[in-house]
């Protein structure tokens, strides 16, 4: 997947081919109008001043994907991730990477960076330009307090003094008006005193908020006067010890994007409550000149609720502190650095997002969605190999007779069946080769045609075989199957084909076989919804979710690097170890299997 500038230079046209949306139509609809037609841009964000003195803004629209540095993206933010730089690409805009980092207690650097080679790897960049810092909410800290000031000497806003339980009480609920606070009819001038008393460290945390001032009766209790600066004495990872106010999100967000001049801000569902609000703040710090016109639009669309997994950043990082997986890259975790490391490309990740669509009810994705993009992605590009996961040693017990003692016999086999282009691979047969244990049985179950005493195989890019039987240890464990090879059979010689056989197995040689180790990954939770209705996820933990097996593999493996994906023939997707695989210690893992078997 290569890189899709969002620069207006590269003001590409909407793709025809992508399938519309209803997000999709809404910006059609507007570019045609001319709607945000003649907004300024000043290069950078700012109120209507500032932006005064701009240009016509070269960005058609402006999008954002604002993430709080609270945790490792997933893939349900990857599904914004899509849309929103997506939208931007297609019709010649911008998206803007903002942290929204106005909450200073549980705000990290480390998952900033994190959140930031996440977007890119996923082939984005933002604010127009490669490497172009990341927009921060919390440097507009400056001008939240000064729209707070704007709405209390408007009359807009008011200090309240009343206990948390006193003004939930007072608030009613949907068949009951709130009821006015008693500090709701203080003048503009007292609550201005009281706000700065706030704001200079006079008053004990939770001890009164500043309140938006609109209509207790209003049937949508949001717009029931909501709280829009706290009082919190807590160090920011940003700005330190300069605030003991800080805003509350429903406040920040839609300063955040007016500052930044976004025209569609996209969001989803549970925040369509808020819109009112967040219309109506704009609305006055417009009216009161403080910000350029038109403000922007909120639009909400349908989350990603996947099955199997959860997203929540919240209990993500549960399943990491309490060592329930390796960290947030383990390959289990929904988390985009967790799919990266399980084989997931961003070719895969996109593929997704366009399939899934963008709706404006939700519904659950099945988790066998995501896995058909990656397997899909990877069969048309991933190199295939021979390895052996459940190795027993099978004896040719005539090859002496037949090749020779200690002869060793070269075999090939194309590095894609479809890219010939990628060249053969290079194999040896000899006397002895590991296969698979379960290709062989004693007594075979009706339809089983591979290994059982009398029956013939084709060792795949080897000989046709006839078994004869196998050894075993006291415990009744087979140790060696013994066959015997039919000469002139090897595949890609002449009268190769002429023994016909049901079966064709896979195997290495004991020869050229490299040791590796294979982590066996299976879903992280037996429960298709682990957290629906309030459900303890951490109940529905998958025991038997990663099982390490030691492989046997053909030797072209030996120059797989760090992140190369296979296919490892008969047994699925797999990937070598971004954090653990080394040429001296083969590390591979299972990123999907060959077909949907989950279940089955
Ligand atoms: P979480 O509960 O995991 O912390 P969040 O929504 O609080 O999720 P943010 O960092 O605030 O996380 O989200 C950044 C953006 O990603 C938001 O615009 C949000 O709408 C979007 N987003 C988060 N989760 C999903 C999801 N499951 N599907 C689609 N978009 C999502
Ligand atoms: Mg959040």
């Amino acid at each position: 997947m290569s890189a899709h500038p969002t620069s207006p230079s590269s003001s590409a046209p909407a793709e025809p081919t992508k399938p519309s949306n209803f997000l999709r139509q809404i910006i059609e609809s507007d570019l045609a109008a001319g709607t945000y037609a003649q907004r300024q841009w000043a290069g950078s964000p700012g109120d209507a001043a500032h932006q005064a003195t701009g240009q016509p803004d070269p960005a058609k629209i402006r999008t954002r994907f604002p993430p709080e540095p609270n945790g490792y993206l997933h893939i349900g933010h990857a599904k914004s991730i899509c849309l929103n730089f997506g939208l931007a690409r297609d019709f010649g805009g911008v998206c803007h990477l903002r942290f929204d980092d106005t909450n200073p207690e549980k705000e990290d650097e480390e998952y900033v960076k994190a959140i930031i080679d996440t977007v890119k790897w996923l082939g984005f960049d933002w604010n127009g330009a490669p490497d172009a810092p990341a927009y921060e909410a919390s440097s507009y800290f400056d001008f939240m307090y000064r729209a707070a000031e704007y709405l209390v000497t408007a009359g807009h806003a008011y200090v309240d003094e009343q206990t948390v339980e006193q003004m939930r009480l007072n608030r009613g609920d949907f068949g009951k008006p709130g009821t006015d606070s008693p500090f709701r009819a203080r003048t503009p001038d007292e609550n201005l005193a009281r706000f700065r008393e706030m704001r200079d460290g006079q008053h004990e945390d939770g001890s009164m908020v500043l309140r938006a001032k609109i209509d207790m009766a209003s049937p949508n209790i949001n717009l029931r006067d909501p709280a829009i600066y706290r009082i919190r004495r807590a160090t920011h990872h940003r700005t330190g010890d300069k605030w003991c106010i800080y805003p509350m999100y429903t406040f920040a967000h839609p300063i955040e994007d007016a500052l930044e001049q976004i025209t569609h801000s996209i969001c989803t569902l549970e925040f369509e409550d808020q819109r009112p609000f967040y219309d109506w703040l704009l609305a006055r710090l417009c009216e009161g000149g403080l910000l350029a016109s038109p403000p922007p639009r909120q639009y909400e669309f349908a989350r990603l609720n996947l099955t199997y997994v959860v997203t929540s950043k919240r209990k993500l990082a549960q399943l990491v502190y309490d060592h329930k997986v390796s960290g947030w890259d383990d390959p289990r975790m929904p988390t985009i650095v967790g799919l990266r490391r399980r084989g997931y490309t961003p070719e895969a990740i996109h593929l997704f997002a366009e399939r899934i669509g963008v709706t404006k009810s939700d519904s659950w994705i099945d988790y066998s969605t995501l896995e058909g993009c990656l397997r899909e992605t990877l069969d048309h590009s991933a190199p295939r190999a021979m390895a052996v996961l459940d190795p027993v040693k099978l004896v040719l017990t005539n090859w002496d007779a037949v090749m020779g003692a200690n002869v060793l016999d070269a075999c090939s086999a194309p590095v894609h069946p479809h890219l010939p282009e990628l060249g053969k691979r290079r194999f040896q047969i000899g006397k002895e080769v590991w296969i698979e244990r379960g290709d062989y049985e004693e007594t075979p179950p009706k339809g089983f045609f591979r290994l059982f005493p009398g029956n013939k195989v084709r060792l795949k890019y080897g000989h046709v075989i006839t078994c004869t039987g196998a050894v075993k240890d006291a415990n009744d464990r087979v140790t060696e199957v013994h066959a015997e090879l039919i000469p002139d059979t090897k595949s890609g010689t002449p009268g190769a084909d002429s023994v016909k056989v049901k079966g064709v197995i896979t195997w290495v040689s004991v020869a050229d076989g490299l040791q590796a180790e294979v982590r066996m990954y299976d879903r992280l939770f037996i429960d298709a919804q682990p957290d629906a209705g309030g459900k303890d996820f951490i109940e529905s933990l998958n025991p038997n979710s990663l099982k390490v097996v030691q492989a046997i593999v053909e030797p072209s493996l030996a120059a797989a690097k760090a992140d190369d994906k296979f296919q490892f023939e008969r047994h699925g997707y797999f990937v070598a170890d971004r954090v653990d695989h080394q040429a001296r210690k083969m590390v591979f893992n299972l990123a999907v299997g060959l077909k949907d078997s989950w279940g089955k």
